[in-house]
C-alpha cells in the first residue's frame, strides 16, 4: 500500500472546500493500491475556511489540516504542507479545482514507473489576458537565458513528488521562496504531463499583476545573479560611449574651435547616466534586500493549530536534516 498525502494550500476558499473534497475523493476512490490522506493548509484565511476544515476533518478520518498564524502566502503554505506531510509521496493541488483530480491516477502511474517528480504542464493559457500570457512568456525566456539550469515552462505547483524530493525541499529553508525554481533545482527524474487549466470553481484569484511582478523578480533574483553582471556590462558600455563622446568634443574644440552647444548635450548625458545609476542601484538593492531578509533567519511560517491542537510555533525549521526523516 503506497501512502500519498494531498497537500492543499487554502486562502479564503470557503466556497470550494467541500466541493474540492467530494470531487477529489470521488476520483481517488478508484485508484487501487494507494492510501490517501489530505493535508489542508489554511493560510490565514479571513473567511470561514478554518471552520470548514475543522468540520471536514472531524467528519472524515483522512482529512488533516494545519492552520497558519496569519497569511504567509502560497509558497510558505506549501512548505508547511511539505514539512508535515507523511507517506511515500505527496501531491500538491490548488483548492479551487483548477487542477483536475482526474490527472492523479496518471501521475501515480508515472511515479510507479520510476519518476520522482511528475508535474502537470498546462497546454494553453487561454484563460489569461494577452498581456499576462506574453509577460509569462518573456519571464520564462529571460530566466532561461540567464540561469544555469532550465526552469520548467508552464508548469505550476500541481505535481506529485516522491518522498526523496520532499526531503530535499525540506532542506531549503529560505524565506523568499520561488518554489517553481526549487522543484527544478532539486533535480531527480522529472516527467511532465499535459493538462488543461480549468476555471476557478468559485471565488476569485488572489494574484494581482503586482503580485505576479513580485513573483517574477523573486524568480530571477533567487536563482541568478546575472542582473548584477548586467549592470557591470552596462557600466562598461556607458563609460566607453562617454569616452568616445569626450574625444569627439575635445577634437572639435581643439581643431575647429567649436565650443559644442552646452545645455542639451549635458542634460541628455546627465539624465541618461542618472537613469543607468538608479537602475544599477535598484538591482543591487534587490539583492541586498534579500540578503537582509534572509540574514534575519526567521521561520518561513508559524503554525497556529494542527488538527485542532494549538501549537507553540509548529515550524520544523529548527530541525537538523538528519532528524527530519
Ligand atoms: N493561496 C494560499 N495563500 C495565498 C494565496 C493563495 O494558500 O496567499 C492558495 C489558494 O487558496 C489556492 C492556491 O493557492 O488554493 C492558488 O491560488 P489562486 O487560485 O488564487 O491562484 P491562481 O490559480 O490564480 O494562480
Ligand atoms: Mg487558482
Amino acid at each position: 500500500m503506497d501512502k500519498i498525502t494531498i497537500i492543499v494550500p487554502c486562502y479564503n476558499e470557503q466556497e470550494v472546500i467541500e466541493k474540492f473534497y467530494t470531487e477529489v475523493s470521488r476520483v481517488l476512490h478508484e485508484v487501487p493500491g494507494c492510501e490517501f490522506t489530505y493535508l489542508f493548509v489554511n493560510d490565514g484565511s479571513r473567511d470561514n475556511t478554518l471552520t470548514m476544515l475543522q468540520d471536514l476533518s472531524s467528519r472524515e478520518e483522512a482529512v488533516n489540516y494545519l492552520s497558519l498564524s496569519r497569511n504567509f502566502g502560497k509558497e510558505a503554505a506549501m512548505m508547511a504542507g511539505l514539512d508535515h506531510a507523511e507517506g511515500d509521496a505527496v501531491i500538491i493541488m490548488d483548492a479551487d479545482l483548477q487542477h483536475p483530480p482526474e490527472l492523479i491516477p496518471e501521475m501515480i502511474d508515472w511515479w510507479h514507473k520510476g519518476y520522482d517528480d511528475v508535474c502537470a504542464k498546462r497546454t494553453d493559457r487561454d484563460d489569461e489576458t494577452w498581456f499576462k500570457r506574453n509577460m509569462a512568456n518573456l519571464f520564462y525566456r529571460a530566466l532561461q537565458a540567464v540561469s544555469r539550469f532550465r526552469v520548467q515552462r508552464d508548469v505550476g505547483d500541481f505535481r506529485l513528488l516522491d518522498k526523496r524530493c520532499v526531503a530535499a525541499l525540506r532542506l531549503m529553508r529560505e524565506n523568499q521562496r520561488f518554489t517553481k525554481g526549487m522543484f527544478t533545482w532539486v533535480g531527480y527524474r522529472k516527467k511532465e504531463i499535459p493538462f488543461h487549466v480549468g476555471k476557478r470553481a468559485a471565488g476569485t484569484t488572489t494574484w494581482s499583476y503586482w503580485a505576479l511582478y513580485n513573483l517574477a523578480v523573486e524568480g530571477i533574483t533567487s536563482f541568478t545573479t546575472a542582473p548584477l553582471r548586467l549592470t557591470t556590462i552596462l557600466g562598461l558600455g556607458v563609460s566607453g560611449l562617454a569616452m568616445i563622446f569626450m574625444c569627439w568634443v575635445l577634437f572639435n574644440a581643439l581643431c575647429y574651435g567649436d565650443p559644442v552647444a552646452g545645455y542639451p548635450t549635458m542634460m541628455t548625458v546627465i539624465l541618461f547616466l542618472g537613469g543607468v545609476q538608479l537602475l544599477s542601484l535598484g538591482i543591487i538593492g534587490e539583492y541586498l534586500g534579500r540578503v537582509f531578509t534572509e540574514s534575519k533567519g526567521r521561520p518561513v511560517y508559524l503554525i497556529d493549530e494542527h488538527n485542532g491542537k494549538k501549537m507553540i510555533y509548529g515550524s520544523r525549521a529548527e530541525w537538523l536534516p538528519h532528524e527530519r526523516d
